[in-house]
């Protein structure tokens, strides 16, 4: 089972009930993987307070993510934190309410909760650095690292149209 799914028949029954966890683990997203990779485990540090029905979790998860970035298909980690403030519900007494986190069979699973956070966090796109010179579009060379003999000034196909149109109307001023 993972560290992530927590039993909570302890705190359960008794409002005001709390407990705290801080651990390192593992963490391994449920539905985007592609997005979510990470390089390390991450680090939890968290509390569960039972607020009469419903449990309130409430801490912060930090983690190295590792991307690819998007102009030069780099390899690249950052750093993220996200905080985490979320009410689980009994599922049994909550079943109408879809969108929330609920308690099953007296445990909380933290993961959705957690792929969640990060994603709301993610660039939409993900770039090594502001700088980033990006491939060549012409022989694909890291202009990172590297730069090349491709010539650069390509003229865009609707200036050169411009151009053309502005030489014939200045041969007709001639
Ligand atoms: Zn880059
Ligand atoms: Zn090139």
């Amino acid at each position: 089972m993972s560290e992530l799914i927590i039993n909570v028949s302890d705190i359960l029954r008794v409002s005001g009930a709390k407990k705290a966890f801080e651990q390192n683990c593992e963490f391994r997203p449920l539905h985007n993987k592609e997005k979510l990779n990470f390089s390390s485990p991450v680090h939890f540090k968290f509390s569960i307070e039972n607020i009469g029905n419903q449990l309130f979790v409430r801490g912060k998860v930090s983690g190295t993510l590792r991307l690819t970035c998007c102009r030069c298909l780099r390899i690249f980690d950052i750093e993220e934190e996200v905080l985490l403030d979320e009410v689980f519900l009994p599922a049994n007494i909550f079943k109408e309410v879809e969108e929330s986190f609920k308690i099953i069979n007296n445990k909380i699973d933290l993961r959705p909760a957690i792929e969640q956070s990060f994603l709301l966090c993610l660039p939409i796109k993900s770039i090594c650095d502001e700088n980033c010179k990006g491939l060549c579009p012409r022989c694909g060379k890291n202009l990172n690292d590297d730069y090349c003999d491709c010539p650069k000034n390509e003229i865009d196909l609707r200036f050169l149209k411009l151009k053309r149109i502005k030489e014939e109307l200045e041969k007709r001023e001639e």
